[in-house]
C-alpha cells in the first residue's frame, strides 16, 4: 500500500521579506518530512505568512484564515498556522486567538526557527501562540525550499531602525540587525553551486548594512559597498540586485561600488515617498527633494543607462494640494522608469496614525489617480527611448498569458517578451533588440552574440581581439542596432 507523505502549504502575503521567510518555513517543514502541496485543500498543514503594511493586506489575510474554518470542519486534523507581521501585532493576534479557534498555531517573525518545537506541541494537542517581541541573535543555517532555481533572495539585514512615522515595520520586524558578511557570501556561494545565477540582496534599508558588525581586518567597518564587492566575486553568479535602498543612506562609495561591480545590475529602487520637504520631514525620511534629485543625478552620471524606480505615497496626514504638487514636480524631474503608488493607510501604533489632519479618502483617491497618470506617461516615454536598443535579458520562462511567448528581465529590471526558435531555460542569458515598447513592458527580437561586460553585446571577434569592454553598456555601447556586433564577426 502506498503511504501518502504528509504535505504542507505556505501561503504568502506581502513583500520579499515574507517570500524569503516562507522559503525558510517550507524548508523547516520539508526537513520534518512534509512535501510541498500546491493547494491548501490537499495540505495537512497550512501556514499563512501575513503582512500588515496596509489595511487591505490585513483584510485579505483575515479572509483567508476565515475560509480555513470550512476546511477544518472536513478535516479536523488539519493544522492551520499564522505567522508574519500580523502575528507580531498583539491586537491582531488577539483577534485570531479569540475569534478563530480553528487556527492552532501563531508564531512571529523572530522565532521561525522554533517551528519544529511549536509543531510538536500542536501535534500533542496544544493550541500554541508564541510570538517574541524582540529578536534574538540572527539565526544562521536554517533550511530553505527556494521558490526558483535560477534566482534567489538573500537577506542581508533584518528589521529597521528608521522609524518613518507612517511605517509599522520597525514595530513588527524589530531593530536592524546585519548578517555577517561571511555568512551572506557563503549563502550566495551555496546558491551559485546549486545553479542559481541571480541573487537579490534583501533588507529594509540595504544601505545601512554593516552597522553593529565587527570591523574588517583593515580596521574599517563593513558596509554595503564592501558587501557588493564581495558578492561580485562569487563564481557562477551573473546578476546581483538589491532592495530596498534608502535615499538618505545611499553614499557615493555605494554608487561607485555599483558602477565598478559588473554583475550588479543597473537598477535602483529608491523610495521617494513625497516631494514636499515639509511632508518628508513629517515622515521622518531624512532627506529633502533637492538631495533626492541630486542623488539621482550622481547615480545616472556614474551608471549610464540606470533605471530608477520608486515608491510614492499620497494623502499623508496634513498633505496639502501644494505639497502634492511638489511631489508631482519631483516626479517630472526624476523621470522614473516606474513607480509604485500608494494611498496612505494609517497603521495603528505609528506616529502618523495619531497625527491631526488625516486626509479624506476622496481627496487621496483624486491625488493618486493624477499621480498614476503622470507616472505612466513618463514611464511610457522612458521606454520609448529604448526602442531599437540591445539589451541583455535573463529568461524567466514562458509568459503567463501566452506560453508560446518567452518572458525575461533586462538588467534594468524591465519585463520583456519575445518569441524564440531556441529552447531556453529560466536563468539563460540572451541578447534582444527592443522592437516595441509599452508603459510597463518591452517586446524584443532575439539576436546573435553574447553578453559581454555589463550586458554589452560581444562576439568572438571582440574577445579574440581582447577588447576592453568596460563602459560599453547595452544601451550605450555603440553596437549596431540591427543585432550585429560592430566588428561584424557574428
Ligand atoms: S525605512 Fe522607513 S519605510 Fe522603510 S521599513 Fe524602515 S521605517 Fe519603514
Amino acid at each position: 500500500m502506498e503511504v501518502r507523505r504528509r504535505s504542507a502549504k505556505v501561503v504568502t502575503f506581502g513583500c520579499q521579506m515574507n517570500e524569503r521567510d516562507s522559503e525558510t518555513i517550507m524548508g523547516i517543514l520539508s526537513s520534518l518530512g512534509f512535501e510541498e502541496s500546491s493547494r491548501v485543500e490537499d495540505a495537512d498543514i497550512v501556514i499563512f505568512v501575513t503582512c500588515c503594511v496596509r489595511e487591505n493586506a490585513e483584510n485579505r489575510a483575515f479572509g483567508n484564515l476565515g475560509e480555513m474554518k470550512r476546511l477544518k470542519e472536513g478535516n479536523p486534523n488539519l493544522v492551520v498556522g499564522m505567522c508574519g507581521c500580523m502575528a507580531q501585532r498583539s491586537d491582531l493576534r488577539e483577534i485570531v486567538r479569540a475569534r478563530m479557534p480553528w487556527v492552532n498555531l501563531v508564531f512571529g517573525t523572530h522565532n521561525i526557527h522554533r517551528l519544529p518545537e511549536l509543531l510538536e506541541r500542536v501535534f500533542a494537542g496544544e493550541r500554541v501562540v508564541e510570538v517574541w517581541d524582540e529578536p534574538d541573535e540572527v539565526v544562521e543555517g536554517l533550511p530553505a525550499v527556494r521558490a526558483y532555481g535560477h534566482k534567489a533572495f538573500v537577506n542581508i539585514t533584518y528589521g529597521c531602525d528608521n522609524f518613518c512615522t507612517y511605517c509599522i515595520v520597525p514595530y513588527v520586524r524589530g531593530r536592524e540587525r546585519s548578517r555577517r558578511m561571511e555568512d551572506v557570501v557563503a549563502e550566495v556561494c551555496d546558491l551559485a553551486g546549486s545553479g542559481c545565477v541571480e541573487v537579490t540582496l534583501l533588507g529594509q534599508n540595504v544601505n545601512s548594512y554593516g552597522r553593529g558588525l565587527p570591523p574588517l581586518p583593515s580596521g574599517s567597518s563593513p558596509d554595503f559597498a564592501d558587501l557588493l564587492h564581495e558578492v561580485n566575486l562569487v563564481d557562477g553568479i551573473r546578476r546581483i540586485r538589491f532592495t530596498t535602498s534608502h535615499p538618505r543612506d545611499f553614499s557615493d562609495k555605494m554608487i561607485e561600488a555599483v558602477a565598478s561591480s559588473e554583475k550588479v545590475c543597473e537598477h535602483f529602487h529608491l523610495p521617494l515617498q513625497a516631494g514636499s520637504d515639509r511632508v518628508l520631514e513629517m515622515m521622518h525620511r531624512g532627506y529633502t527633494a533637492e538631495r533626492y534629485l541630486a542623488l539621482l543625478d550622481r547615480i545616472r552620471e556614474a551608471v549610464p543607462g540606470a533605471s530608477i524606480t520608486t515608491d510614492i505615497m499620497v494623502g499623508f496626514p496634513g498633505e496639502t494640494e501644494e505639497d502634492f504638487q511638489a511631489t508631482m514636480d519631483v516626479v517630472r524631474q526624476a523621470r522614473f522608469d516606474a513607480a509604485f503608488t500608494f494611498i496612505y493607510s494609517p497603521r495603528p501604533g505609528t506616529v502618523a496614525a495619531r497625527m491631526p489632519d488625516q486626509i479624506e479618502d476622496e481627496v487621496k483617491h483624486d491625488r493618486v489617480y493624477r499621480l498614476i497618470d503622470l507616472v505612466n506617461s513618463i514611464a511610457s516615454e522612458v521606454n520609448d527611448e529604448l526602442c531599437g536598443s540591445i539589451v541583455e535579458v535573463m529568461v524567466e520562462g514562458p509568459s503567463e498569458r501566452d506560453p508560446s511567448v518567452l518572458s525575461g528581465r533586462t538588467r534594468t529590471n524591465k519585463m520583456i517578451h519575445w518569441t524564440s526558435e531556441k529552447a531556453h531555460n529560466p536563468g539563460d542569458i540572451v541578447m534582444l533588440r527592443v522592437s516595441q515598447t509599452r508603459t510597463w513592458t518591452l517586446y524584443g527580437e532575439e539576436i546573435e552574440g553574447r553578453s559581454g561586460y555589463r550586458g554589452a553585446l560581444t562576439c568572438d571577434g571582440h574577445e579574440a581581439a581582447g577588447e576592453e569592454m568596460q563602459g560599453r553598456t547595452a544601451s550605450s555601447s555603440g553596437f549596431a542596432t540591427d543585432g550585429r556586433c560592430d566588428c561584424n564577426d557574428v
